[in-house]
């Protein structure tokens, strides 16, 4: 690649919607560009790393037996409404009719698709297991699109789904797909933790997410150093006396008069039932007052936190809340704020929320629920902090911020049997598949690495997701012999494999200098005249920022190593 000839717009400035570093960099990187909120254009640098992360991934779910194929991004609502997803999805599906008003959906996930495919397909438990997974484009018009590609609403995800006879070919398929997710987020260079985590509305019991480890993460994780525990906190568990869930302008209360059931609460709400993460359960007279925590983590913003004041939300007994029971409230609100089980403020609460300065930012009232909620329910709701004791080896917790690049999950029978997909096992007899699904955010990971690796310059690839392993940089374009070399080098690179950039603009050195730390290469070589006189090339890396004149005709060599 000729810079010159190359479509990377780099910019000085950070675009002012930027909040975090990775958006920032990856357009002035000119790595990308947006189209839309949360929807955008990858540019021939970006692609690249792309399609590096990409075939990293295809490499480790072949590895591990999975056949890729292709899914429709367009779904017919039939199959979600077998599955009666359609209804609980909410409003991040995005939803459109054809000519002849047949409702269709953009996939936000595609177990629905996969398992009416199997369920045509696959008859005989000779045929299992089988892995299957794609690459593709995802749907999700998320409330809060923001920070680049973290969070979009048109985004990359590999998604994968397992096939089994029984629970234990499911726990085999899940073991694979735990290796294989290790392997990629290894072979991308990314510190990161498997956590556990909360299986929310897509069912199943066993679920685990990978983190990337970084300040700008939305997710909140605690881990112990002395043994292997690490969970999400909004699957930690602790005695309920503190539950954590948002900042006081964030929370909602919300009127829904005639709601009964969680569906009807996230039905309401225009959300998806598993966002509505924890809920908590009071008896009062004879009717369930629910506390609905939604786990609304993109409004969890610590620069937002940090300067909004947190709310203590005091809940009361049983017998207090009694006296709110005439309306039955139930609070709304994202993850991210304290509220202590403790007084009897929350009338007071309730009050200020609604007469307060802000009111017009809440909607009021309440909700009922059916009694078949256990009480029980709200044992686990409190989210553990840092400096508790870890509930394996009692050693004190740490805590921090982490981006879910992927997530793995047990399904279990779930959508097997709500549409019905069965295979024939040894004795005849037919039974459901036992599933397994498994994503990896494919555009998210590149905005997680360039979290995990900048400095003020610009962005500090790992060499297995760099667009290309060296720039080559002749000082002068002006100076023929400087020309020649730089030429002659950067065939040499080709020819050995080795992915090289060539910066033949007539610009500045010193433009091209700051391109090139801000487009992350992790090799810059430089030709100059006094390396031309020294018959020698500069060689400075990245990563350390360490520099050396290396003679000319070891420089394959040495870029080589480094690129090996
Ligand atoms: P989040 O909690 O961040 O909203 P999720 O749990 O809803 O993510 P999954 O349904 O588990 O996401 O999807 C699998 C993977 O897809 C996630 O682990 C994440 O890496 C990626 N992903 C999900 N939503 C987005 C998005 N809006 N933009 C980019 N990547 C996403
Ligand atoms: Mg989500
Ligand atoms: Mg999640
Ligand atoms: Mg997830």
């Amino acid at each position: 690649m000729r810079v010159s000839k190359l479509l990377m717009p780099t910019l000085r400035e950070n675009p002012s919607e930027a909040e975090v570093i990775s958006h920032q960099l990856l357009v002035r990187a000119g790595l990308m560009r947006k189209a839309a909120s949360g929807i955008y254009t990858y540019l021939p640098l970006g692609m690249r790393v792309l399609e590096k992360i990409k075939a990293i991934v295809k490499e480790e779910m072949d590895r591990f037996g999975g056949q890729e194929v292709m899914l429709p991004i367009i779904q017919p609502a039939e199959l979600w409404q077998e599955s009666g997803r359609w209804e609980v999805y909410g409003q991040e599906m995005f939803r459109l009719k054809d000519r002849h008003e047949r409702e269709f959906c953009l996939g936000p996930t595609h177990e629905e698709i996969i398992t009416s495919l199997v369920r045509n397909e696959v008859n005989s438990y000779k045929q299992l297991p089988i892995l299957l997974y794609q690459i593709q484009n995802k749907y999700r018009d998320e409330k809060r699109p923001r920070f680049g590609l973290m969070r979009g609403r048109e985004f990359i995800m590999k998604d994968l789904y397992s096939f089994d006879q029984d629970q234990t070919g499911l726990e085999e398929s899940y073991e694979k797909m735990y290796k294989a997710y290790t392997n990629v987020f290894l072979r991308c260079g990314l510190q990161f933790r498997v956590v556990e985590a909360d299986s929310g509305a897509i069912g199943g019991s066993t679920t685990h997410e990978f983190m990337v480890l970084a300040e700008a993460g939305e997710a909140q994780v605690v881990y112990c150093q002395k043994c292997d525990y690490a969970a999400n906190v909004e699957k930690a568990e602790a005695v309920p006396d503190k539950i954590v869930v948002g900042t006081e302008s964030e929370i909602q209360l919300v009127h829904t008069p005639n709601v009964r059931t969680i569906e009807e609460v996230a039905g309401h709400l225009g959300v998806a039932k598993k966002q509505l993460i924890k809920t908590l359960f009071y008896k009062a007279d004879d009717q369930m007052v629910a506390v609905l925590v939604r786990g609304d983590r993109e409004v969890n913003d610590i620069k937002v936190q940090n300067h909004l004041r947190c709310v203590q939300l005091e809940l009361a007994q049983p017998e207090d809340v009694e006296r709110m029971a005439g309306c039955s409230v139930g609070f709304v609100g994202p993850v991210g704020l304290e509220i202590k089980i403790l007084a009897d403020q929350e009338v007071a609460f309730i009050k200020s929320a609604v007469t307060g300065a802000n009111k017009n930012d809440y909607h009021y009232t309440g909700v009922s629920l059916n009694r078949d909620f256990k009480v029980d329910d709200f044992t686990d709701l409190r989210m553990v902090q840092s400096g508790e004791p870890c509930p394996q080896c009692d050693s004190s917790l740490e805590s921090a911020r982490g981006i879910e690049v992927g997530q793995i999950f047990q399904l279990g029978e779930k959508y097997s049997q709500s549409l019905n997909a069965k295979y024939t096992d040894e004795n005849g007899d037919e039974k459901f598949f036992v599933m397994g699904c498994y994503g990896i955010g494919v555009s998210r990971t590149i905005a997680a690495a360039i979290e995990q690796n900048y400095d003020q310059n610009g962005i500090i690839w790992p060499i297995t997701l760099a667009p290309a392993h060296v720039v080559i940089i002749p000082v002068s374009t002006k100076e023929d012999e400087q020309v020649k070399e730089a030429e002659a080098l950067y065939r040499q690179c080709l020819e050995a494999g080795i992915e090289a950039v060539l910066d033949d603009r007539n610009e500045r050195a010193g433009v091209k200098f700051k391109d090139a730390d801000l487009v992350g290469y992790p090799i810059r070589v430089t030709v100059g005249k006094k390396t031309i006189q020294d018959n020698s090339v500069d060689i400075k890396l990245r990563h350390s920022g360490a520099e050396e004149a290396v003679n000319k005709n070891l420089a394959v060599t040495k870029i080589t190593e480094v690129v090996r």
